[in-house]
């Protein structure tokens, strides 16, 4: 799932490509995928891109017109950059991982695509961006939020700091990798109790989601876009590396079921050596 970097660097990209470019057809093949239909996406025709940028891990592109088209990606979506359409017909519905395209007046453009059956890429045209309740409902950003606020942030949702650093409402921008990357980096347990955490432990939290964030958006940012998910994981030091070495003490990541996902930790830097019990796996033996 692109997260707070790599959405940050394909805001650049946009940016770079797209500003200054003119609409010339939105088209829709998963009609689920738009969320809103006032107003519609024709009314997008000949309105010229002046912007890009993120709301924790939502993309929006700003109209002169003064509309917004906010997308999340979700767990599967990617935006592919095209620098041409030559010779493809208009998108059917419902057929294919496209499932919306924006032509631009210079022959490029952008496809918003979905991989596999699970459909949750959603995209709304929007006076404001606070009209989408995901957006409204975010919290401070990741990469934003002074000390005090990322500790009050925290602590206000008591709860296993893994599932607190992701929620979307205590701070925008942090998903299931990259929470496995700042815990690390932390030395943190993913199950420590967030209303637990010592003020030494949190600065160090803080710390290493500023550490782990900023060098992925340098690591994403001018990165194509094509690159930029190959690049998020060499840049990976125990995310999706279960049973490899870590990289700062030789131990092998493990792995334990979280949420509806899995999440990945070295239990030397971790856990004082010892390995998370998996809740759901002993659930089924029992
Ligand atoms: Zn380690």
């Amino acid at each position: 799932m692109p997260e707070l970097p790599e959405v940050t660097a394909l805001a650049a990209y946009l940016r770079e490509r797209a500003v200054g470019r003119h609409v010339e057809r939105v088209e829709v093949s998963a009609i689920s995928v738009l969320k809103t239909y006032d107003p519609p996406v024709t009314a997008l025709a000949r309105a010229e891109v002046t912007d890009a940028t993120r709301h924790g891990k939502f993309l929006d592109v700003i109209f002169d017109s003064g509309l917004h088209l906010v997308v999340h990606l979700a767990r599967a979506g990617w935006l592919q950059y095209r620098e041409g359409f030559a010779g493809s017909t208009p998108l059917k519905p419902g057929k294919g991982p496209i499932a919306l395209r924006v032509r631009l007046d210079d022959g490029s453009g952008f496809d918003l695509t979905e991989a596999g059956t699970q459909k949750k890429l959603a995209a709304y045209l929007v006076a404001d961006p606070a009209l989408v309740p995901g957006v409204a409902k975010l919290g401070p950003d990741a990469l934003g939020a002074p000390l005090e606020v990322f500790a009050e942030r925290l602590r206000s949702r008591r709860g296993q700091v893994k599932g607190v650093l992701t929620d979307q409402a205590v701070l925008a921008g942090i998903g299931n990798a990259y929470s496995d990357e700042i815990l690390h980096r932390a030395k943190l347990s993913p199950f420590a109790i967030t209303d637990r955490i010592s003020a030494e432990a949190m600065a160090q939290l803080y710390e290493a989601t500023r550490t782990v964030l900023t060098d992925a958006v340098e690591r994403s940012v001018g990165q194509q876009a094509a690159t930029l998910k190959s690049e998020k994981r060499s840049g990976l030091a125990v995310h999706a590396r279960t049973g490899l070495p870590c990289p700062v003490c030789g131990d092998t990541i493990r792995e334990v079921s979280f949420a509806d996902s899995s999440l990945q930790y070295c239990p030397t830097c971790q856990t004082g050596g010892k390995p998370l019990a998996d809740r759901r796996l002993s659930r089924l033996v029992r």
